[in-house]
């Protein structure tokens, strides 16, 4: 079993940083053993990667919907405008499915 450091981010999820230490075991092979233990935590303070870029997409999908919800009320219009904002919206929210999918099987996965 090898040490490693664990970073903890403000939205809850983690991930494996630095090599910390070798454990005696392997430690004459000159190399680590496959099995990972938490050395450290490191706490850090921005979302990960993954849950910024959502936000960043939940933030464009909500702006879209303001601008469509405008126009409605401007009297609607805006038809072609309105369109294209409905289907950015539309594929915006399939990314955010996308993203929190990999975000659920990052999870599952980093246990092991
Ligand atoms: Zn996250």
């Amino acid at each position: 079993m090898c040490f490693y450091n664990q970073k903890k981010f403000a939205c809850g999820d983690w991930a494996w940083g630095n090599f910390a230490a070798r454990c005696n075991h392997e430690y004459r092979m000159g190399e680590t053993c496959g099995m990972k233990l938490v050395h450290n935590t490191e706490n850090i303070q921005a979302q990960c990667k993954l849950c910024e870029k959502i936000e960043i997409k939940c933030r464009r999908r909500n702006a879209e919907l303001e601008r469509i919800a405008r126009w409605r009320r401007e009297g609607g219009v805006m038809k072609a405008s309105m369109e294209k904002s409905g289907i950015q919206v539309r594929e915006l929210e399939q990314e955010i499915r996308q993203l929190e999918y990999e975000r659920q099987m990052k999870q599952k996965n980093i246990g092991k």
